[in-house]
């Protein structure tokens, strides 16, 4: 099978599994247990502490680790909004955020909170005109993407974090499609707080961790002794040594973008080539490297999807979490774009595991199942 779907998941890398084997078998003790073993544990866990912190750029102690980037996002939000001074209580998400991040603004909402959206130009880059006006002495918090999981489209963390600072608020980063793909560093990000989740970078599924930077108030929704009181529930070490080993792993980030942005080019210039229909989104934008969102014509999805199948290829119509359902992705809707067009929306992400020989295979193969199926633009 060809798996060009690395934006939902990525394989759990072998040394990662062995790591997390041996902590299963060896290093199950809860680590605040005051025996020996407990201290074993504790150890351990203060040593993947220190190993995650080295790599994203943090101290160690503003490492809270949690059960994956949903979590993260909403610990967050809920933590930043409990800690901020009244009367600030409106809260600014990116309107492209996270299917589950856009639940949250919506329960905010319904509680009676104040909620805006920051709203997307239709390449999708955000409108930071729009994002100086509605950032204001009011706001609580912002929250937003670094890069998108749909588009790719990379969002101005930086120049975001300048407009919220300015205004008084801190700002939340969810880094979860950004952390592993393009080099990062919590100390230079300008963010308060920035969410990751390991099975988006060869660690396993079920952890990820919330980066707050020291001394930003924050009220933990979910406390408890551990975590520094910040976040509740006895640690996942197995799988908090998984996401250490995975993060180490990564190597030299920026060089392996740039080999996965040739691929990706390469593949996208070839399906233009071959079936002239083909439109990609967000093309010109600064994007993801192995990121691909396009569609054939208006060619439905499901049709792309099932022709993939069968020559071997996994990919998606978009979001893991939303792509079972038929409606049109909001990320699209968002940059403005038609139902019928959106319908039509096929994400390809490449990752560690793809090659040149893997895009050459579905350039022979994909163009001939769906050429018979275009028709020419100017009917519809
Ligand atoms: N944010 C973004 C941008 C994501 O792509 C995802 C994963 N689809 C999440 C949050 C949720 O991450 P997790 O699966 O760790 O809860």
């Amino acid at each position: 099978m060809i798996y060009f779907d690395h934006n939902a998941t990525t394989p759990p890398a072998p040394e990662v599994m062995s790591a997390m084997l041996e902590v299963m078998g060896q290093h199950w003790a809860n680590s605040s247990s005051q025996h020996g073993p407990g201290q074993d544990a504790k150890r351990l866990l203060a040593q993947a502490r220190a190993r995650v912190a080295q790599v994203l750029g943090c101290k160690a102690v503003e490492v809270v680790f949690t059960s994956g980037a949903t979590e993260a996002n909403h610990m967050a939000v809920r933590g930043l909004l409990a800690a901020a001074a009244p009367p600030r209580c409106r809260v600014v998400f990116g309107s492209t955020e996270h299917a589950a991040q856009l639940r949250l603004a919506q329960a905010l909402r319904e509680a009676g909170l104040p909620v805006d959206f920051l709203p997307v130009l239709p390449g999708g880059r955000l409108d930071l005109h729009a994002a100086r006006a509605l950032i204001g002495p009011d706001v609580a918090l912002v929250s937003l993407m670094a890069a998108n999981n749909e588009s790719g489209v990379l969002l101005p963390t930086t120049e975001v974090a300048a407009l919220a600072h300015a205004a008084g608020a801190p700002l939340h980063v969810d880094a979860t499609q950004w952390i592993g793909k393009l080099p990062f560093h919590f100390g230079s990000s300008g963010a308060d707080a920035v969410s990751l989740s390991a099975h988006k970078f060869h660690g396993p599924k079920g952890v990820g961790a919330l980066l707050l930077r020291q001394g930003t108030p924050f009220v933990a929704p979910m406390p408890g002794s551990q975590e520094r009181g910040r976040r509740g529930g006895t640690e996942n070490l197995p799988g908090i040594v998984g996401m250490a080993t995975a993060l180490e792993l990564l190597g030299d980030v920026a060089a392996e973008a740039q080999r996965l942005r040739r691929l990706r080019d390469q593949l996208e210039a070839g399906l233009q080539q071959a079936l002239p229909s083909t439109h990609v989104w967000s093309q010109h934008c600064a994007r993801l490297p192995g990121t691909s969102y396009l569609r054939f014509g208006r060619l439905s999805v499901d049709v792309v999807l099932q022709r993939l199948e069968r020559i071997g290829v996994a990919a998606s119509s978009g979001a893991a979490c939303s792509s079972a359902g038929s409606q049109p992705s909001h990320v699209l809707q968002a940059m403005g774009v038609a139902e019928d067009e959106a319908l039509a929306a096929l994400r390809l992400s490449l990752g560690r595991s793809s090659t040149e020989a893997e895009v050459a295979y579905l350039l022979t193969h994909l163009p001939p199942l769906l050429a018979p199926l275009l028709v020419p633009e100017a009917v519809h």
